[in-house]
């Protein structure tokens, strides 16, 4: 155990990213009355890629710090069953009603607005710093102890030393590179195109999943457009644009009737990004004075939509485990290690669900090859029993476990938020 204290470090923690892992970190560690400066990279949250599904567990933890109700006035849309439809064609549905929840429904909220109001939130509490434009370049590493970064604005490159470093930086992690941490990737087969159809005021508000024998994409409702996510076996975009987009227009057209006479839309491949789906996980989570939390530990794939909620409960048990230590001034590798510890077999087995859940619902699309009926038969038999149709519901709902907030509200608020 190597103990990284500088009792004259004034910033306690610094945090690479703002995404969910990093937003919710801040205001966890802001409020138990530490001084933390995230550092994000670029000037907004405003980003097509990013999902929007608050899942119960993260409802939850708002509630549990008090903010349930003040995040639910934000416009969103409340989905309290799925129907996922499987490559045989078989609706097989889920229902959240029966779990043991005040908040039994995924909450539609565009991320950005999540990020918004919980920075907000955060900027209330006097240790609080948020810097946008700020780009996380490197590690400052004194042997084998980081002791903060160096990040680049508008104004050039700068330092900040912190006691402890936090990469909260998502799936191509700058921090976990140069902390030299090995990856263990499981690269899931498949990637998503990524674009927007407009959508009119009465279409259904709501997420929907079209998927045909050997074709799948999701549609996400952002009030005036559809996000739209199509599903490609890995490395076929190339294959796809050689093509034409006049026969991507059309296949789109035959996957998803509801949109079909708006693909004429898309006039430029440059309205359709390319995202690479990516899963792995670190090795070790931490080194001396810096941990990964959320996609830069362990990037999700997109699959059951469970990302953020993960994240979200990454922050929640570091902040659980780091707070005491911080405050104390003295921080171990035993403690990053106790963070691992926690959260990594959630992980891991999440991981593994997600890979289940592509086996049965995506393999067609990756292989185009229409799979048997009779298993299908049998899974959505077994998914009529109450009991049995609870496990995947909890599992979108709650992860694998579900944390709960121990950190302590130290810091007093500075300023109400601004009414919604
Ligand atoms: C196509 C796709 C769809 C998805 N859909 C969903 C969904 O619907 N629901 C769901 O729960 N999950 C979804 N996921 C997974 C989810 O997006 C992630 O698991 C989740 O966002 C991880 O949160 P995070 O905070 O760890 O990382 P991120 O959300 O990736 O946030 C990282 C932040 O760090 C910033 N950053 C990066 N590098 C630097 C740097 N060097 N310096 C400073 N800042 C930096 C980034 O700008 C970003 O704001 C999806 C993933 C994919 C690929």
């Amino acid at each position: 155990m190597t103990a990284v204290a500088e009792n004259d470090v004034k910033l306690e923690c610094c945090i690479a990213g703002c995404g969910p892992a990093g937003a919710m970190l801040g205001l966890l560690l802001a409020r138990a009355g530490l001084n933390v400066l995230v550092l994000e990279k670029h000037g907004d949250f405003l980003r097509d890629f990013r999902g929007d599904t608050i899942h119960p567990s993260t409802i939850e933890i708002l509630d549990e710090l008090g903010l349930a109700e003040r995040f639910l006035a934000l416009p969103h849309s409340e989905v309290s069953s799925l129907t996922a439809r499987t490559p045989a064609g078989l609706d097989i549905d889920f229902s959240f009603r029966r779990l043991k929840t005040r908040f039994p429904f995924i909450a539609f909220v565009p991320q950005w607005d999540f990020l918004d109001f919980i920075t907000d939130e955060a900027a209330r509490y006097p240790g609080f710093q948020l810097q946008m434009n700020a780009e996380v370049v490197d590690l400052i590493q004194e042997g084998e102890i980081v002791r903060g970064v160096t990040y680049r604005d508008a104004g050039g490159e700068h330092a900040v030393r912190a006691r402890l470093t936090v990469g909260a930086d998502g799936r191509s992690s700058r921090t976990r590179e140069a902390a030299g941490l090995r990856v263990i990737a499981t690269s899931p087969p498949m990637d998503v195109l990524w674009f927007r159809l407009s959508r009119r005021p009465e279409e259904p508000e709501t997420i929907a999943m079209r998927s045909g024998p050997v074709k799948a994409a999701i549609l996400i409702d952002r009030r005036d457009y559809w996000q739209i996510g199509y599903i490609i076996p890995k490395g076929d975009s190339d294959k796809l644009r050689a093509a034409g987009l006049p026969a991507f227009r059309r296949t789109l057209g035959e996957l998803i009737p509801d949109v079909a006479d708006r693909v004429d839309e898309l006039q430029d491949w440059d309205q359709v990004k390319l995202l690479t789906v990516r899963s792995d996980r670190l090795a070790h989570w931490y080194t001396c004075g810096y941990l990964a939390i959320g996609d830069a530990a362990h990037a999700m794939s997109p699959v059951a939509g469970v990302g953020i909620n993960v994240a979200i409960q990454d922050a929640v048990v570091a902040a659980n485990v780091l707070w005491e230590p911080l405050r104390r001034g003295r921080i171990s590798t035993r403690d990053l290690a106790r963070v691992q510890r926690q959260r990594e077999l959630p992980v891991r087995l999440t991981q593994a669900v997600q890979v289940v859940i592509q086996q049965m619902f995506f393999k067609a699309v990756l292989t185009s090859v229409k799979p048997p009926l009779v298993p299908q038969m049998v899974l959505r038999a077994l998914l009529g029993v109450p009991v049995v149709n609870d496990l995947p519901a909890r599992f979108v709902a709650f992860g694998i476990r579900r944390p709960h907030v121990e950190s302590p509200a130290l810091a007093t608020p500075v300023e109400q938020p601004t009414a919604i």
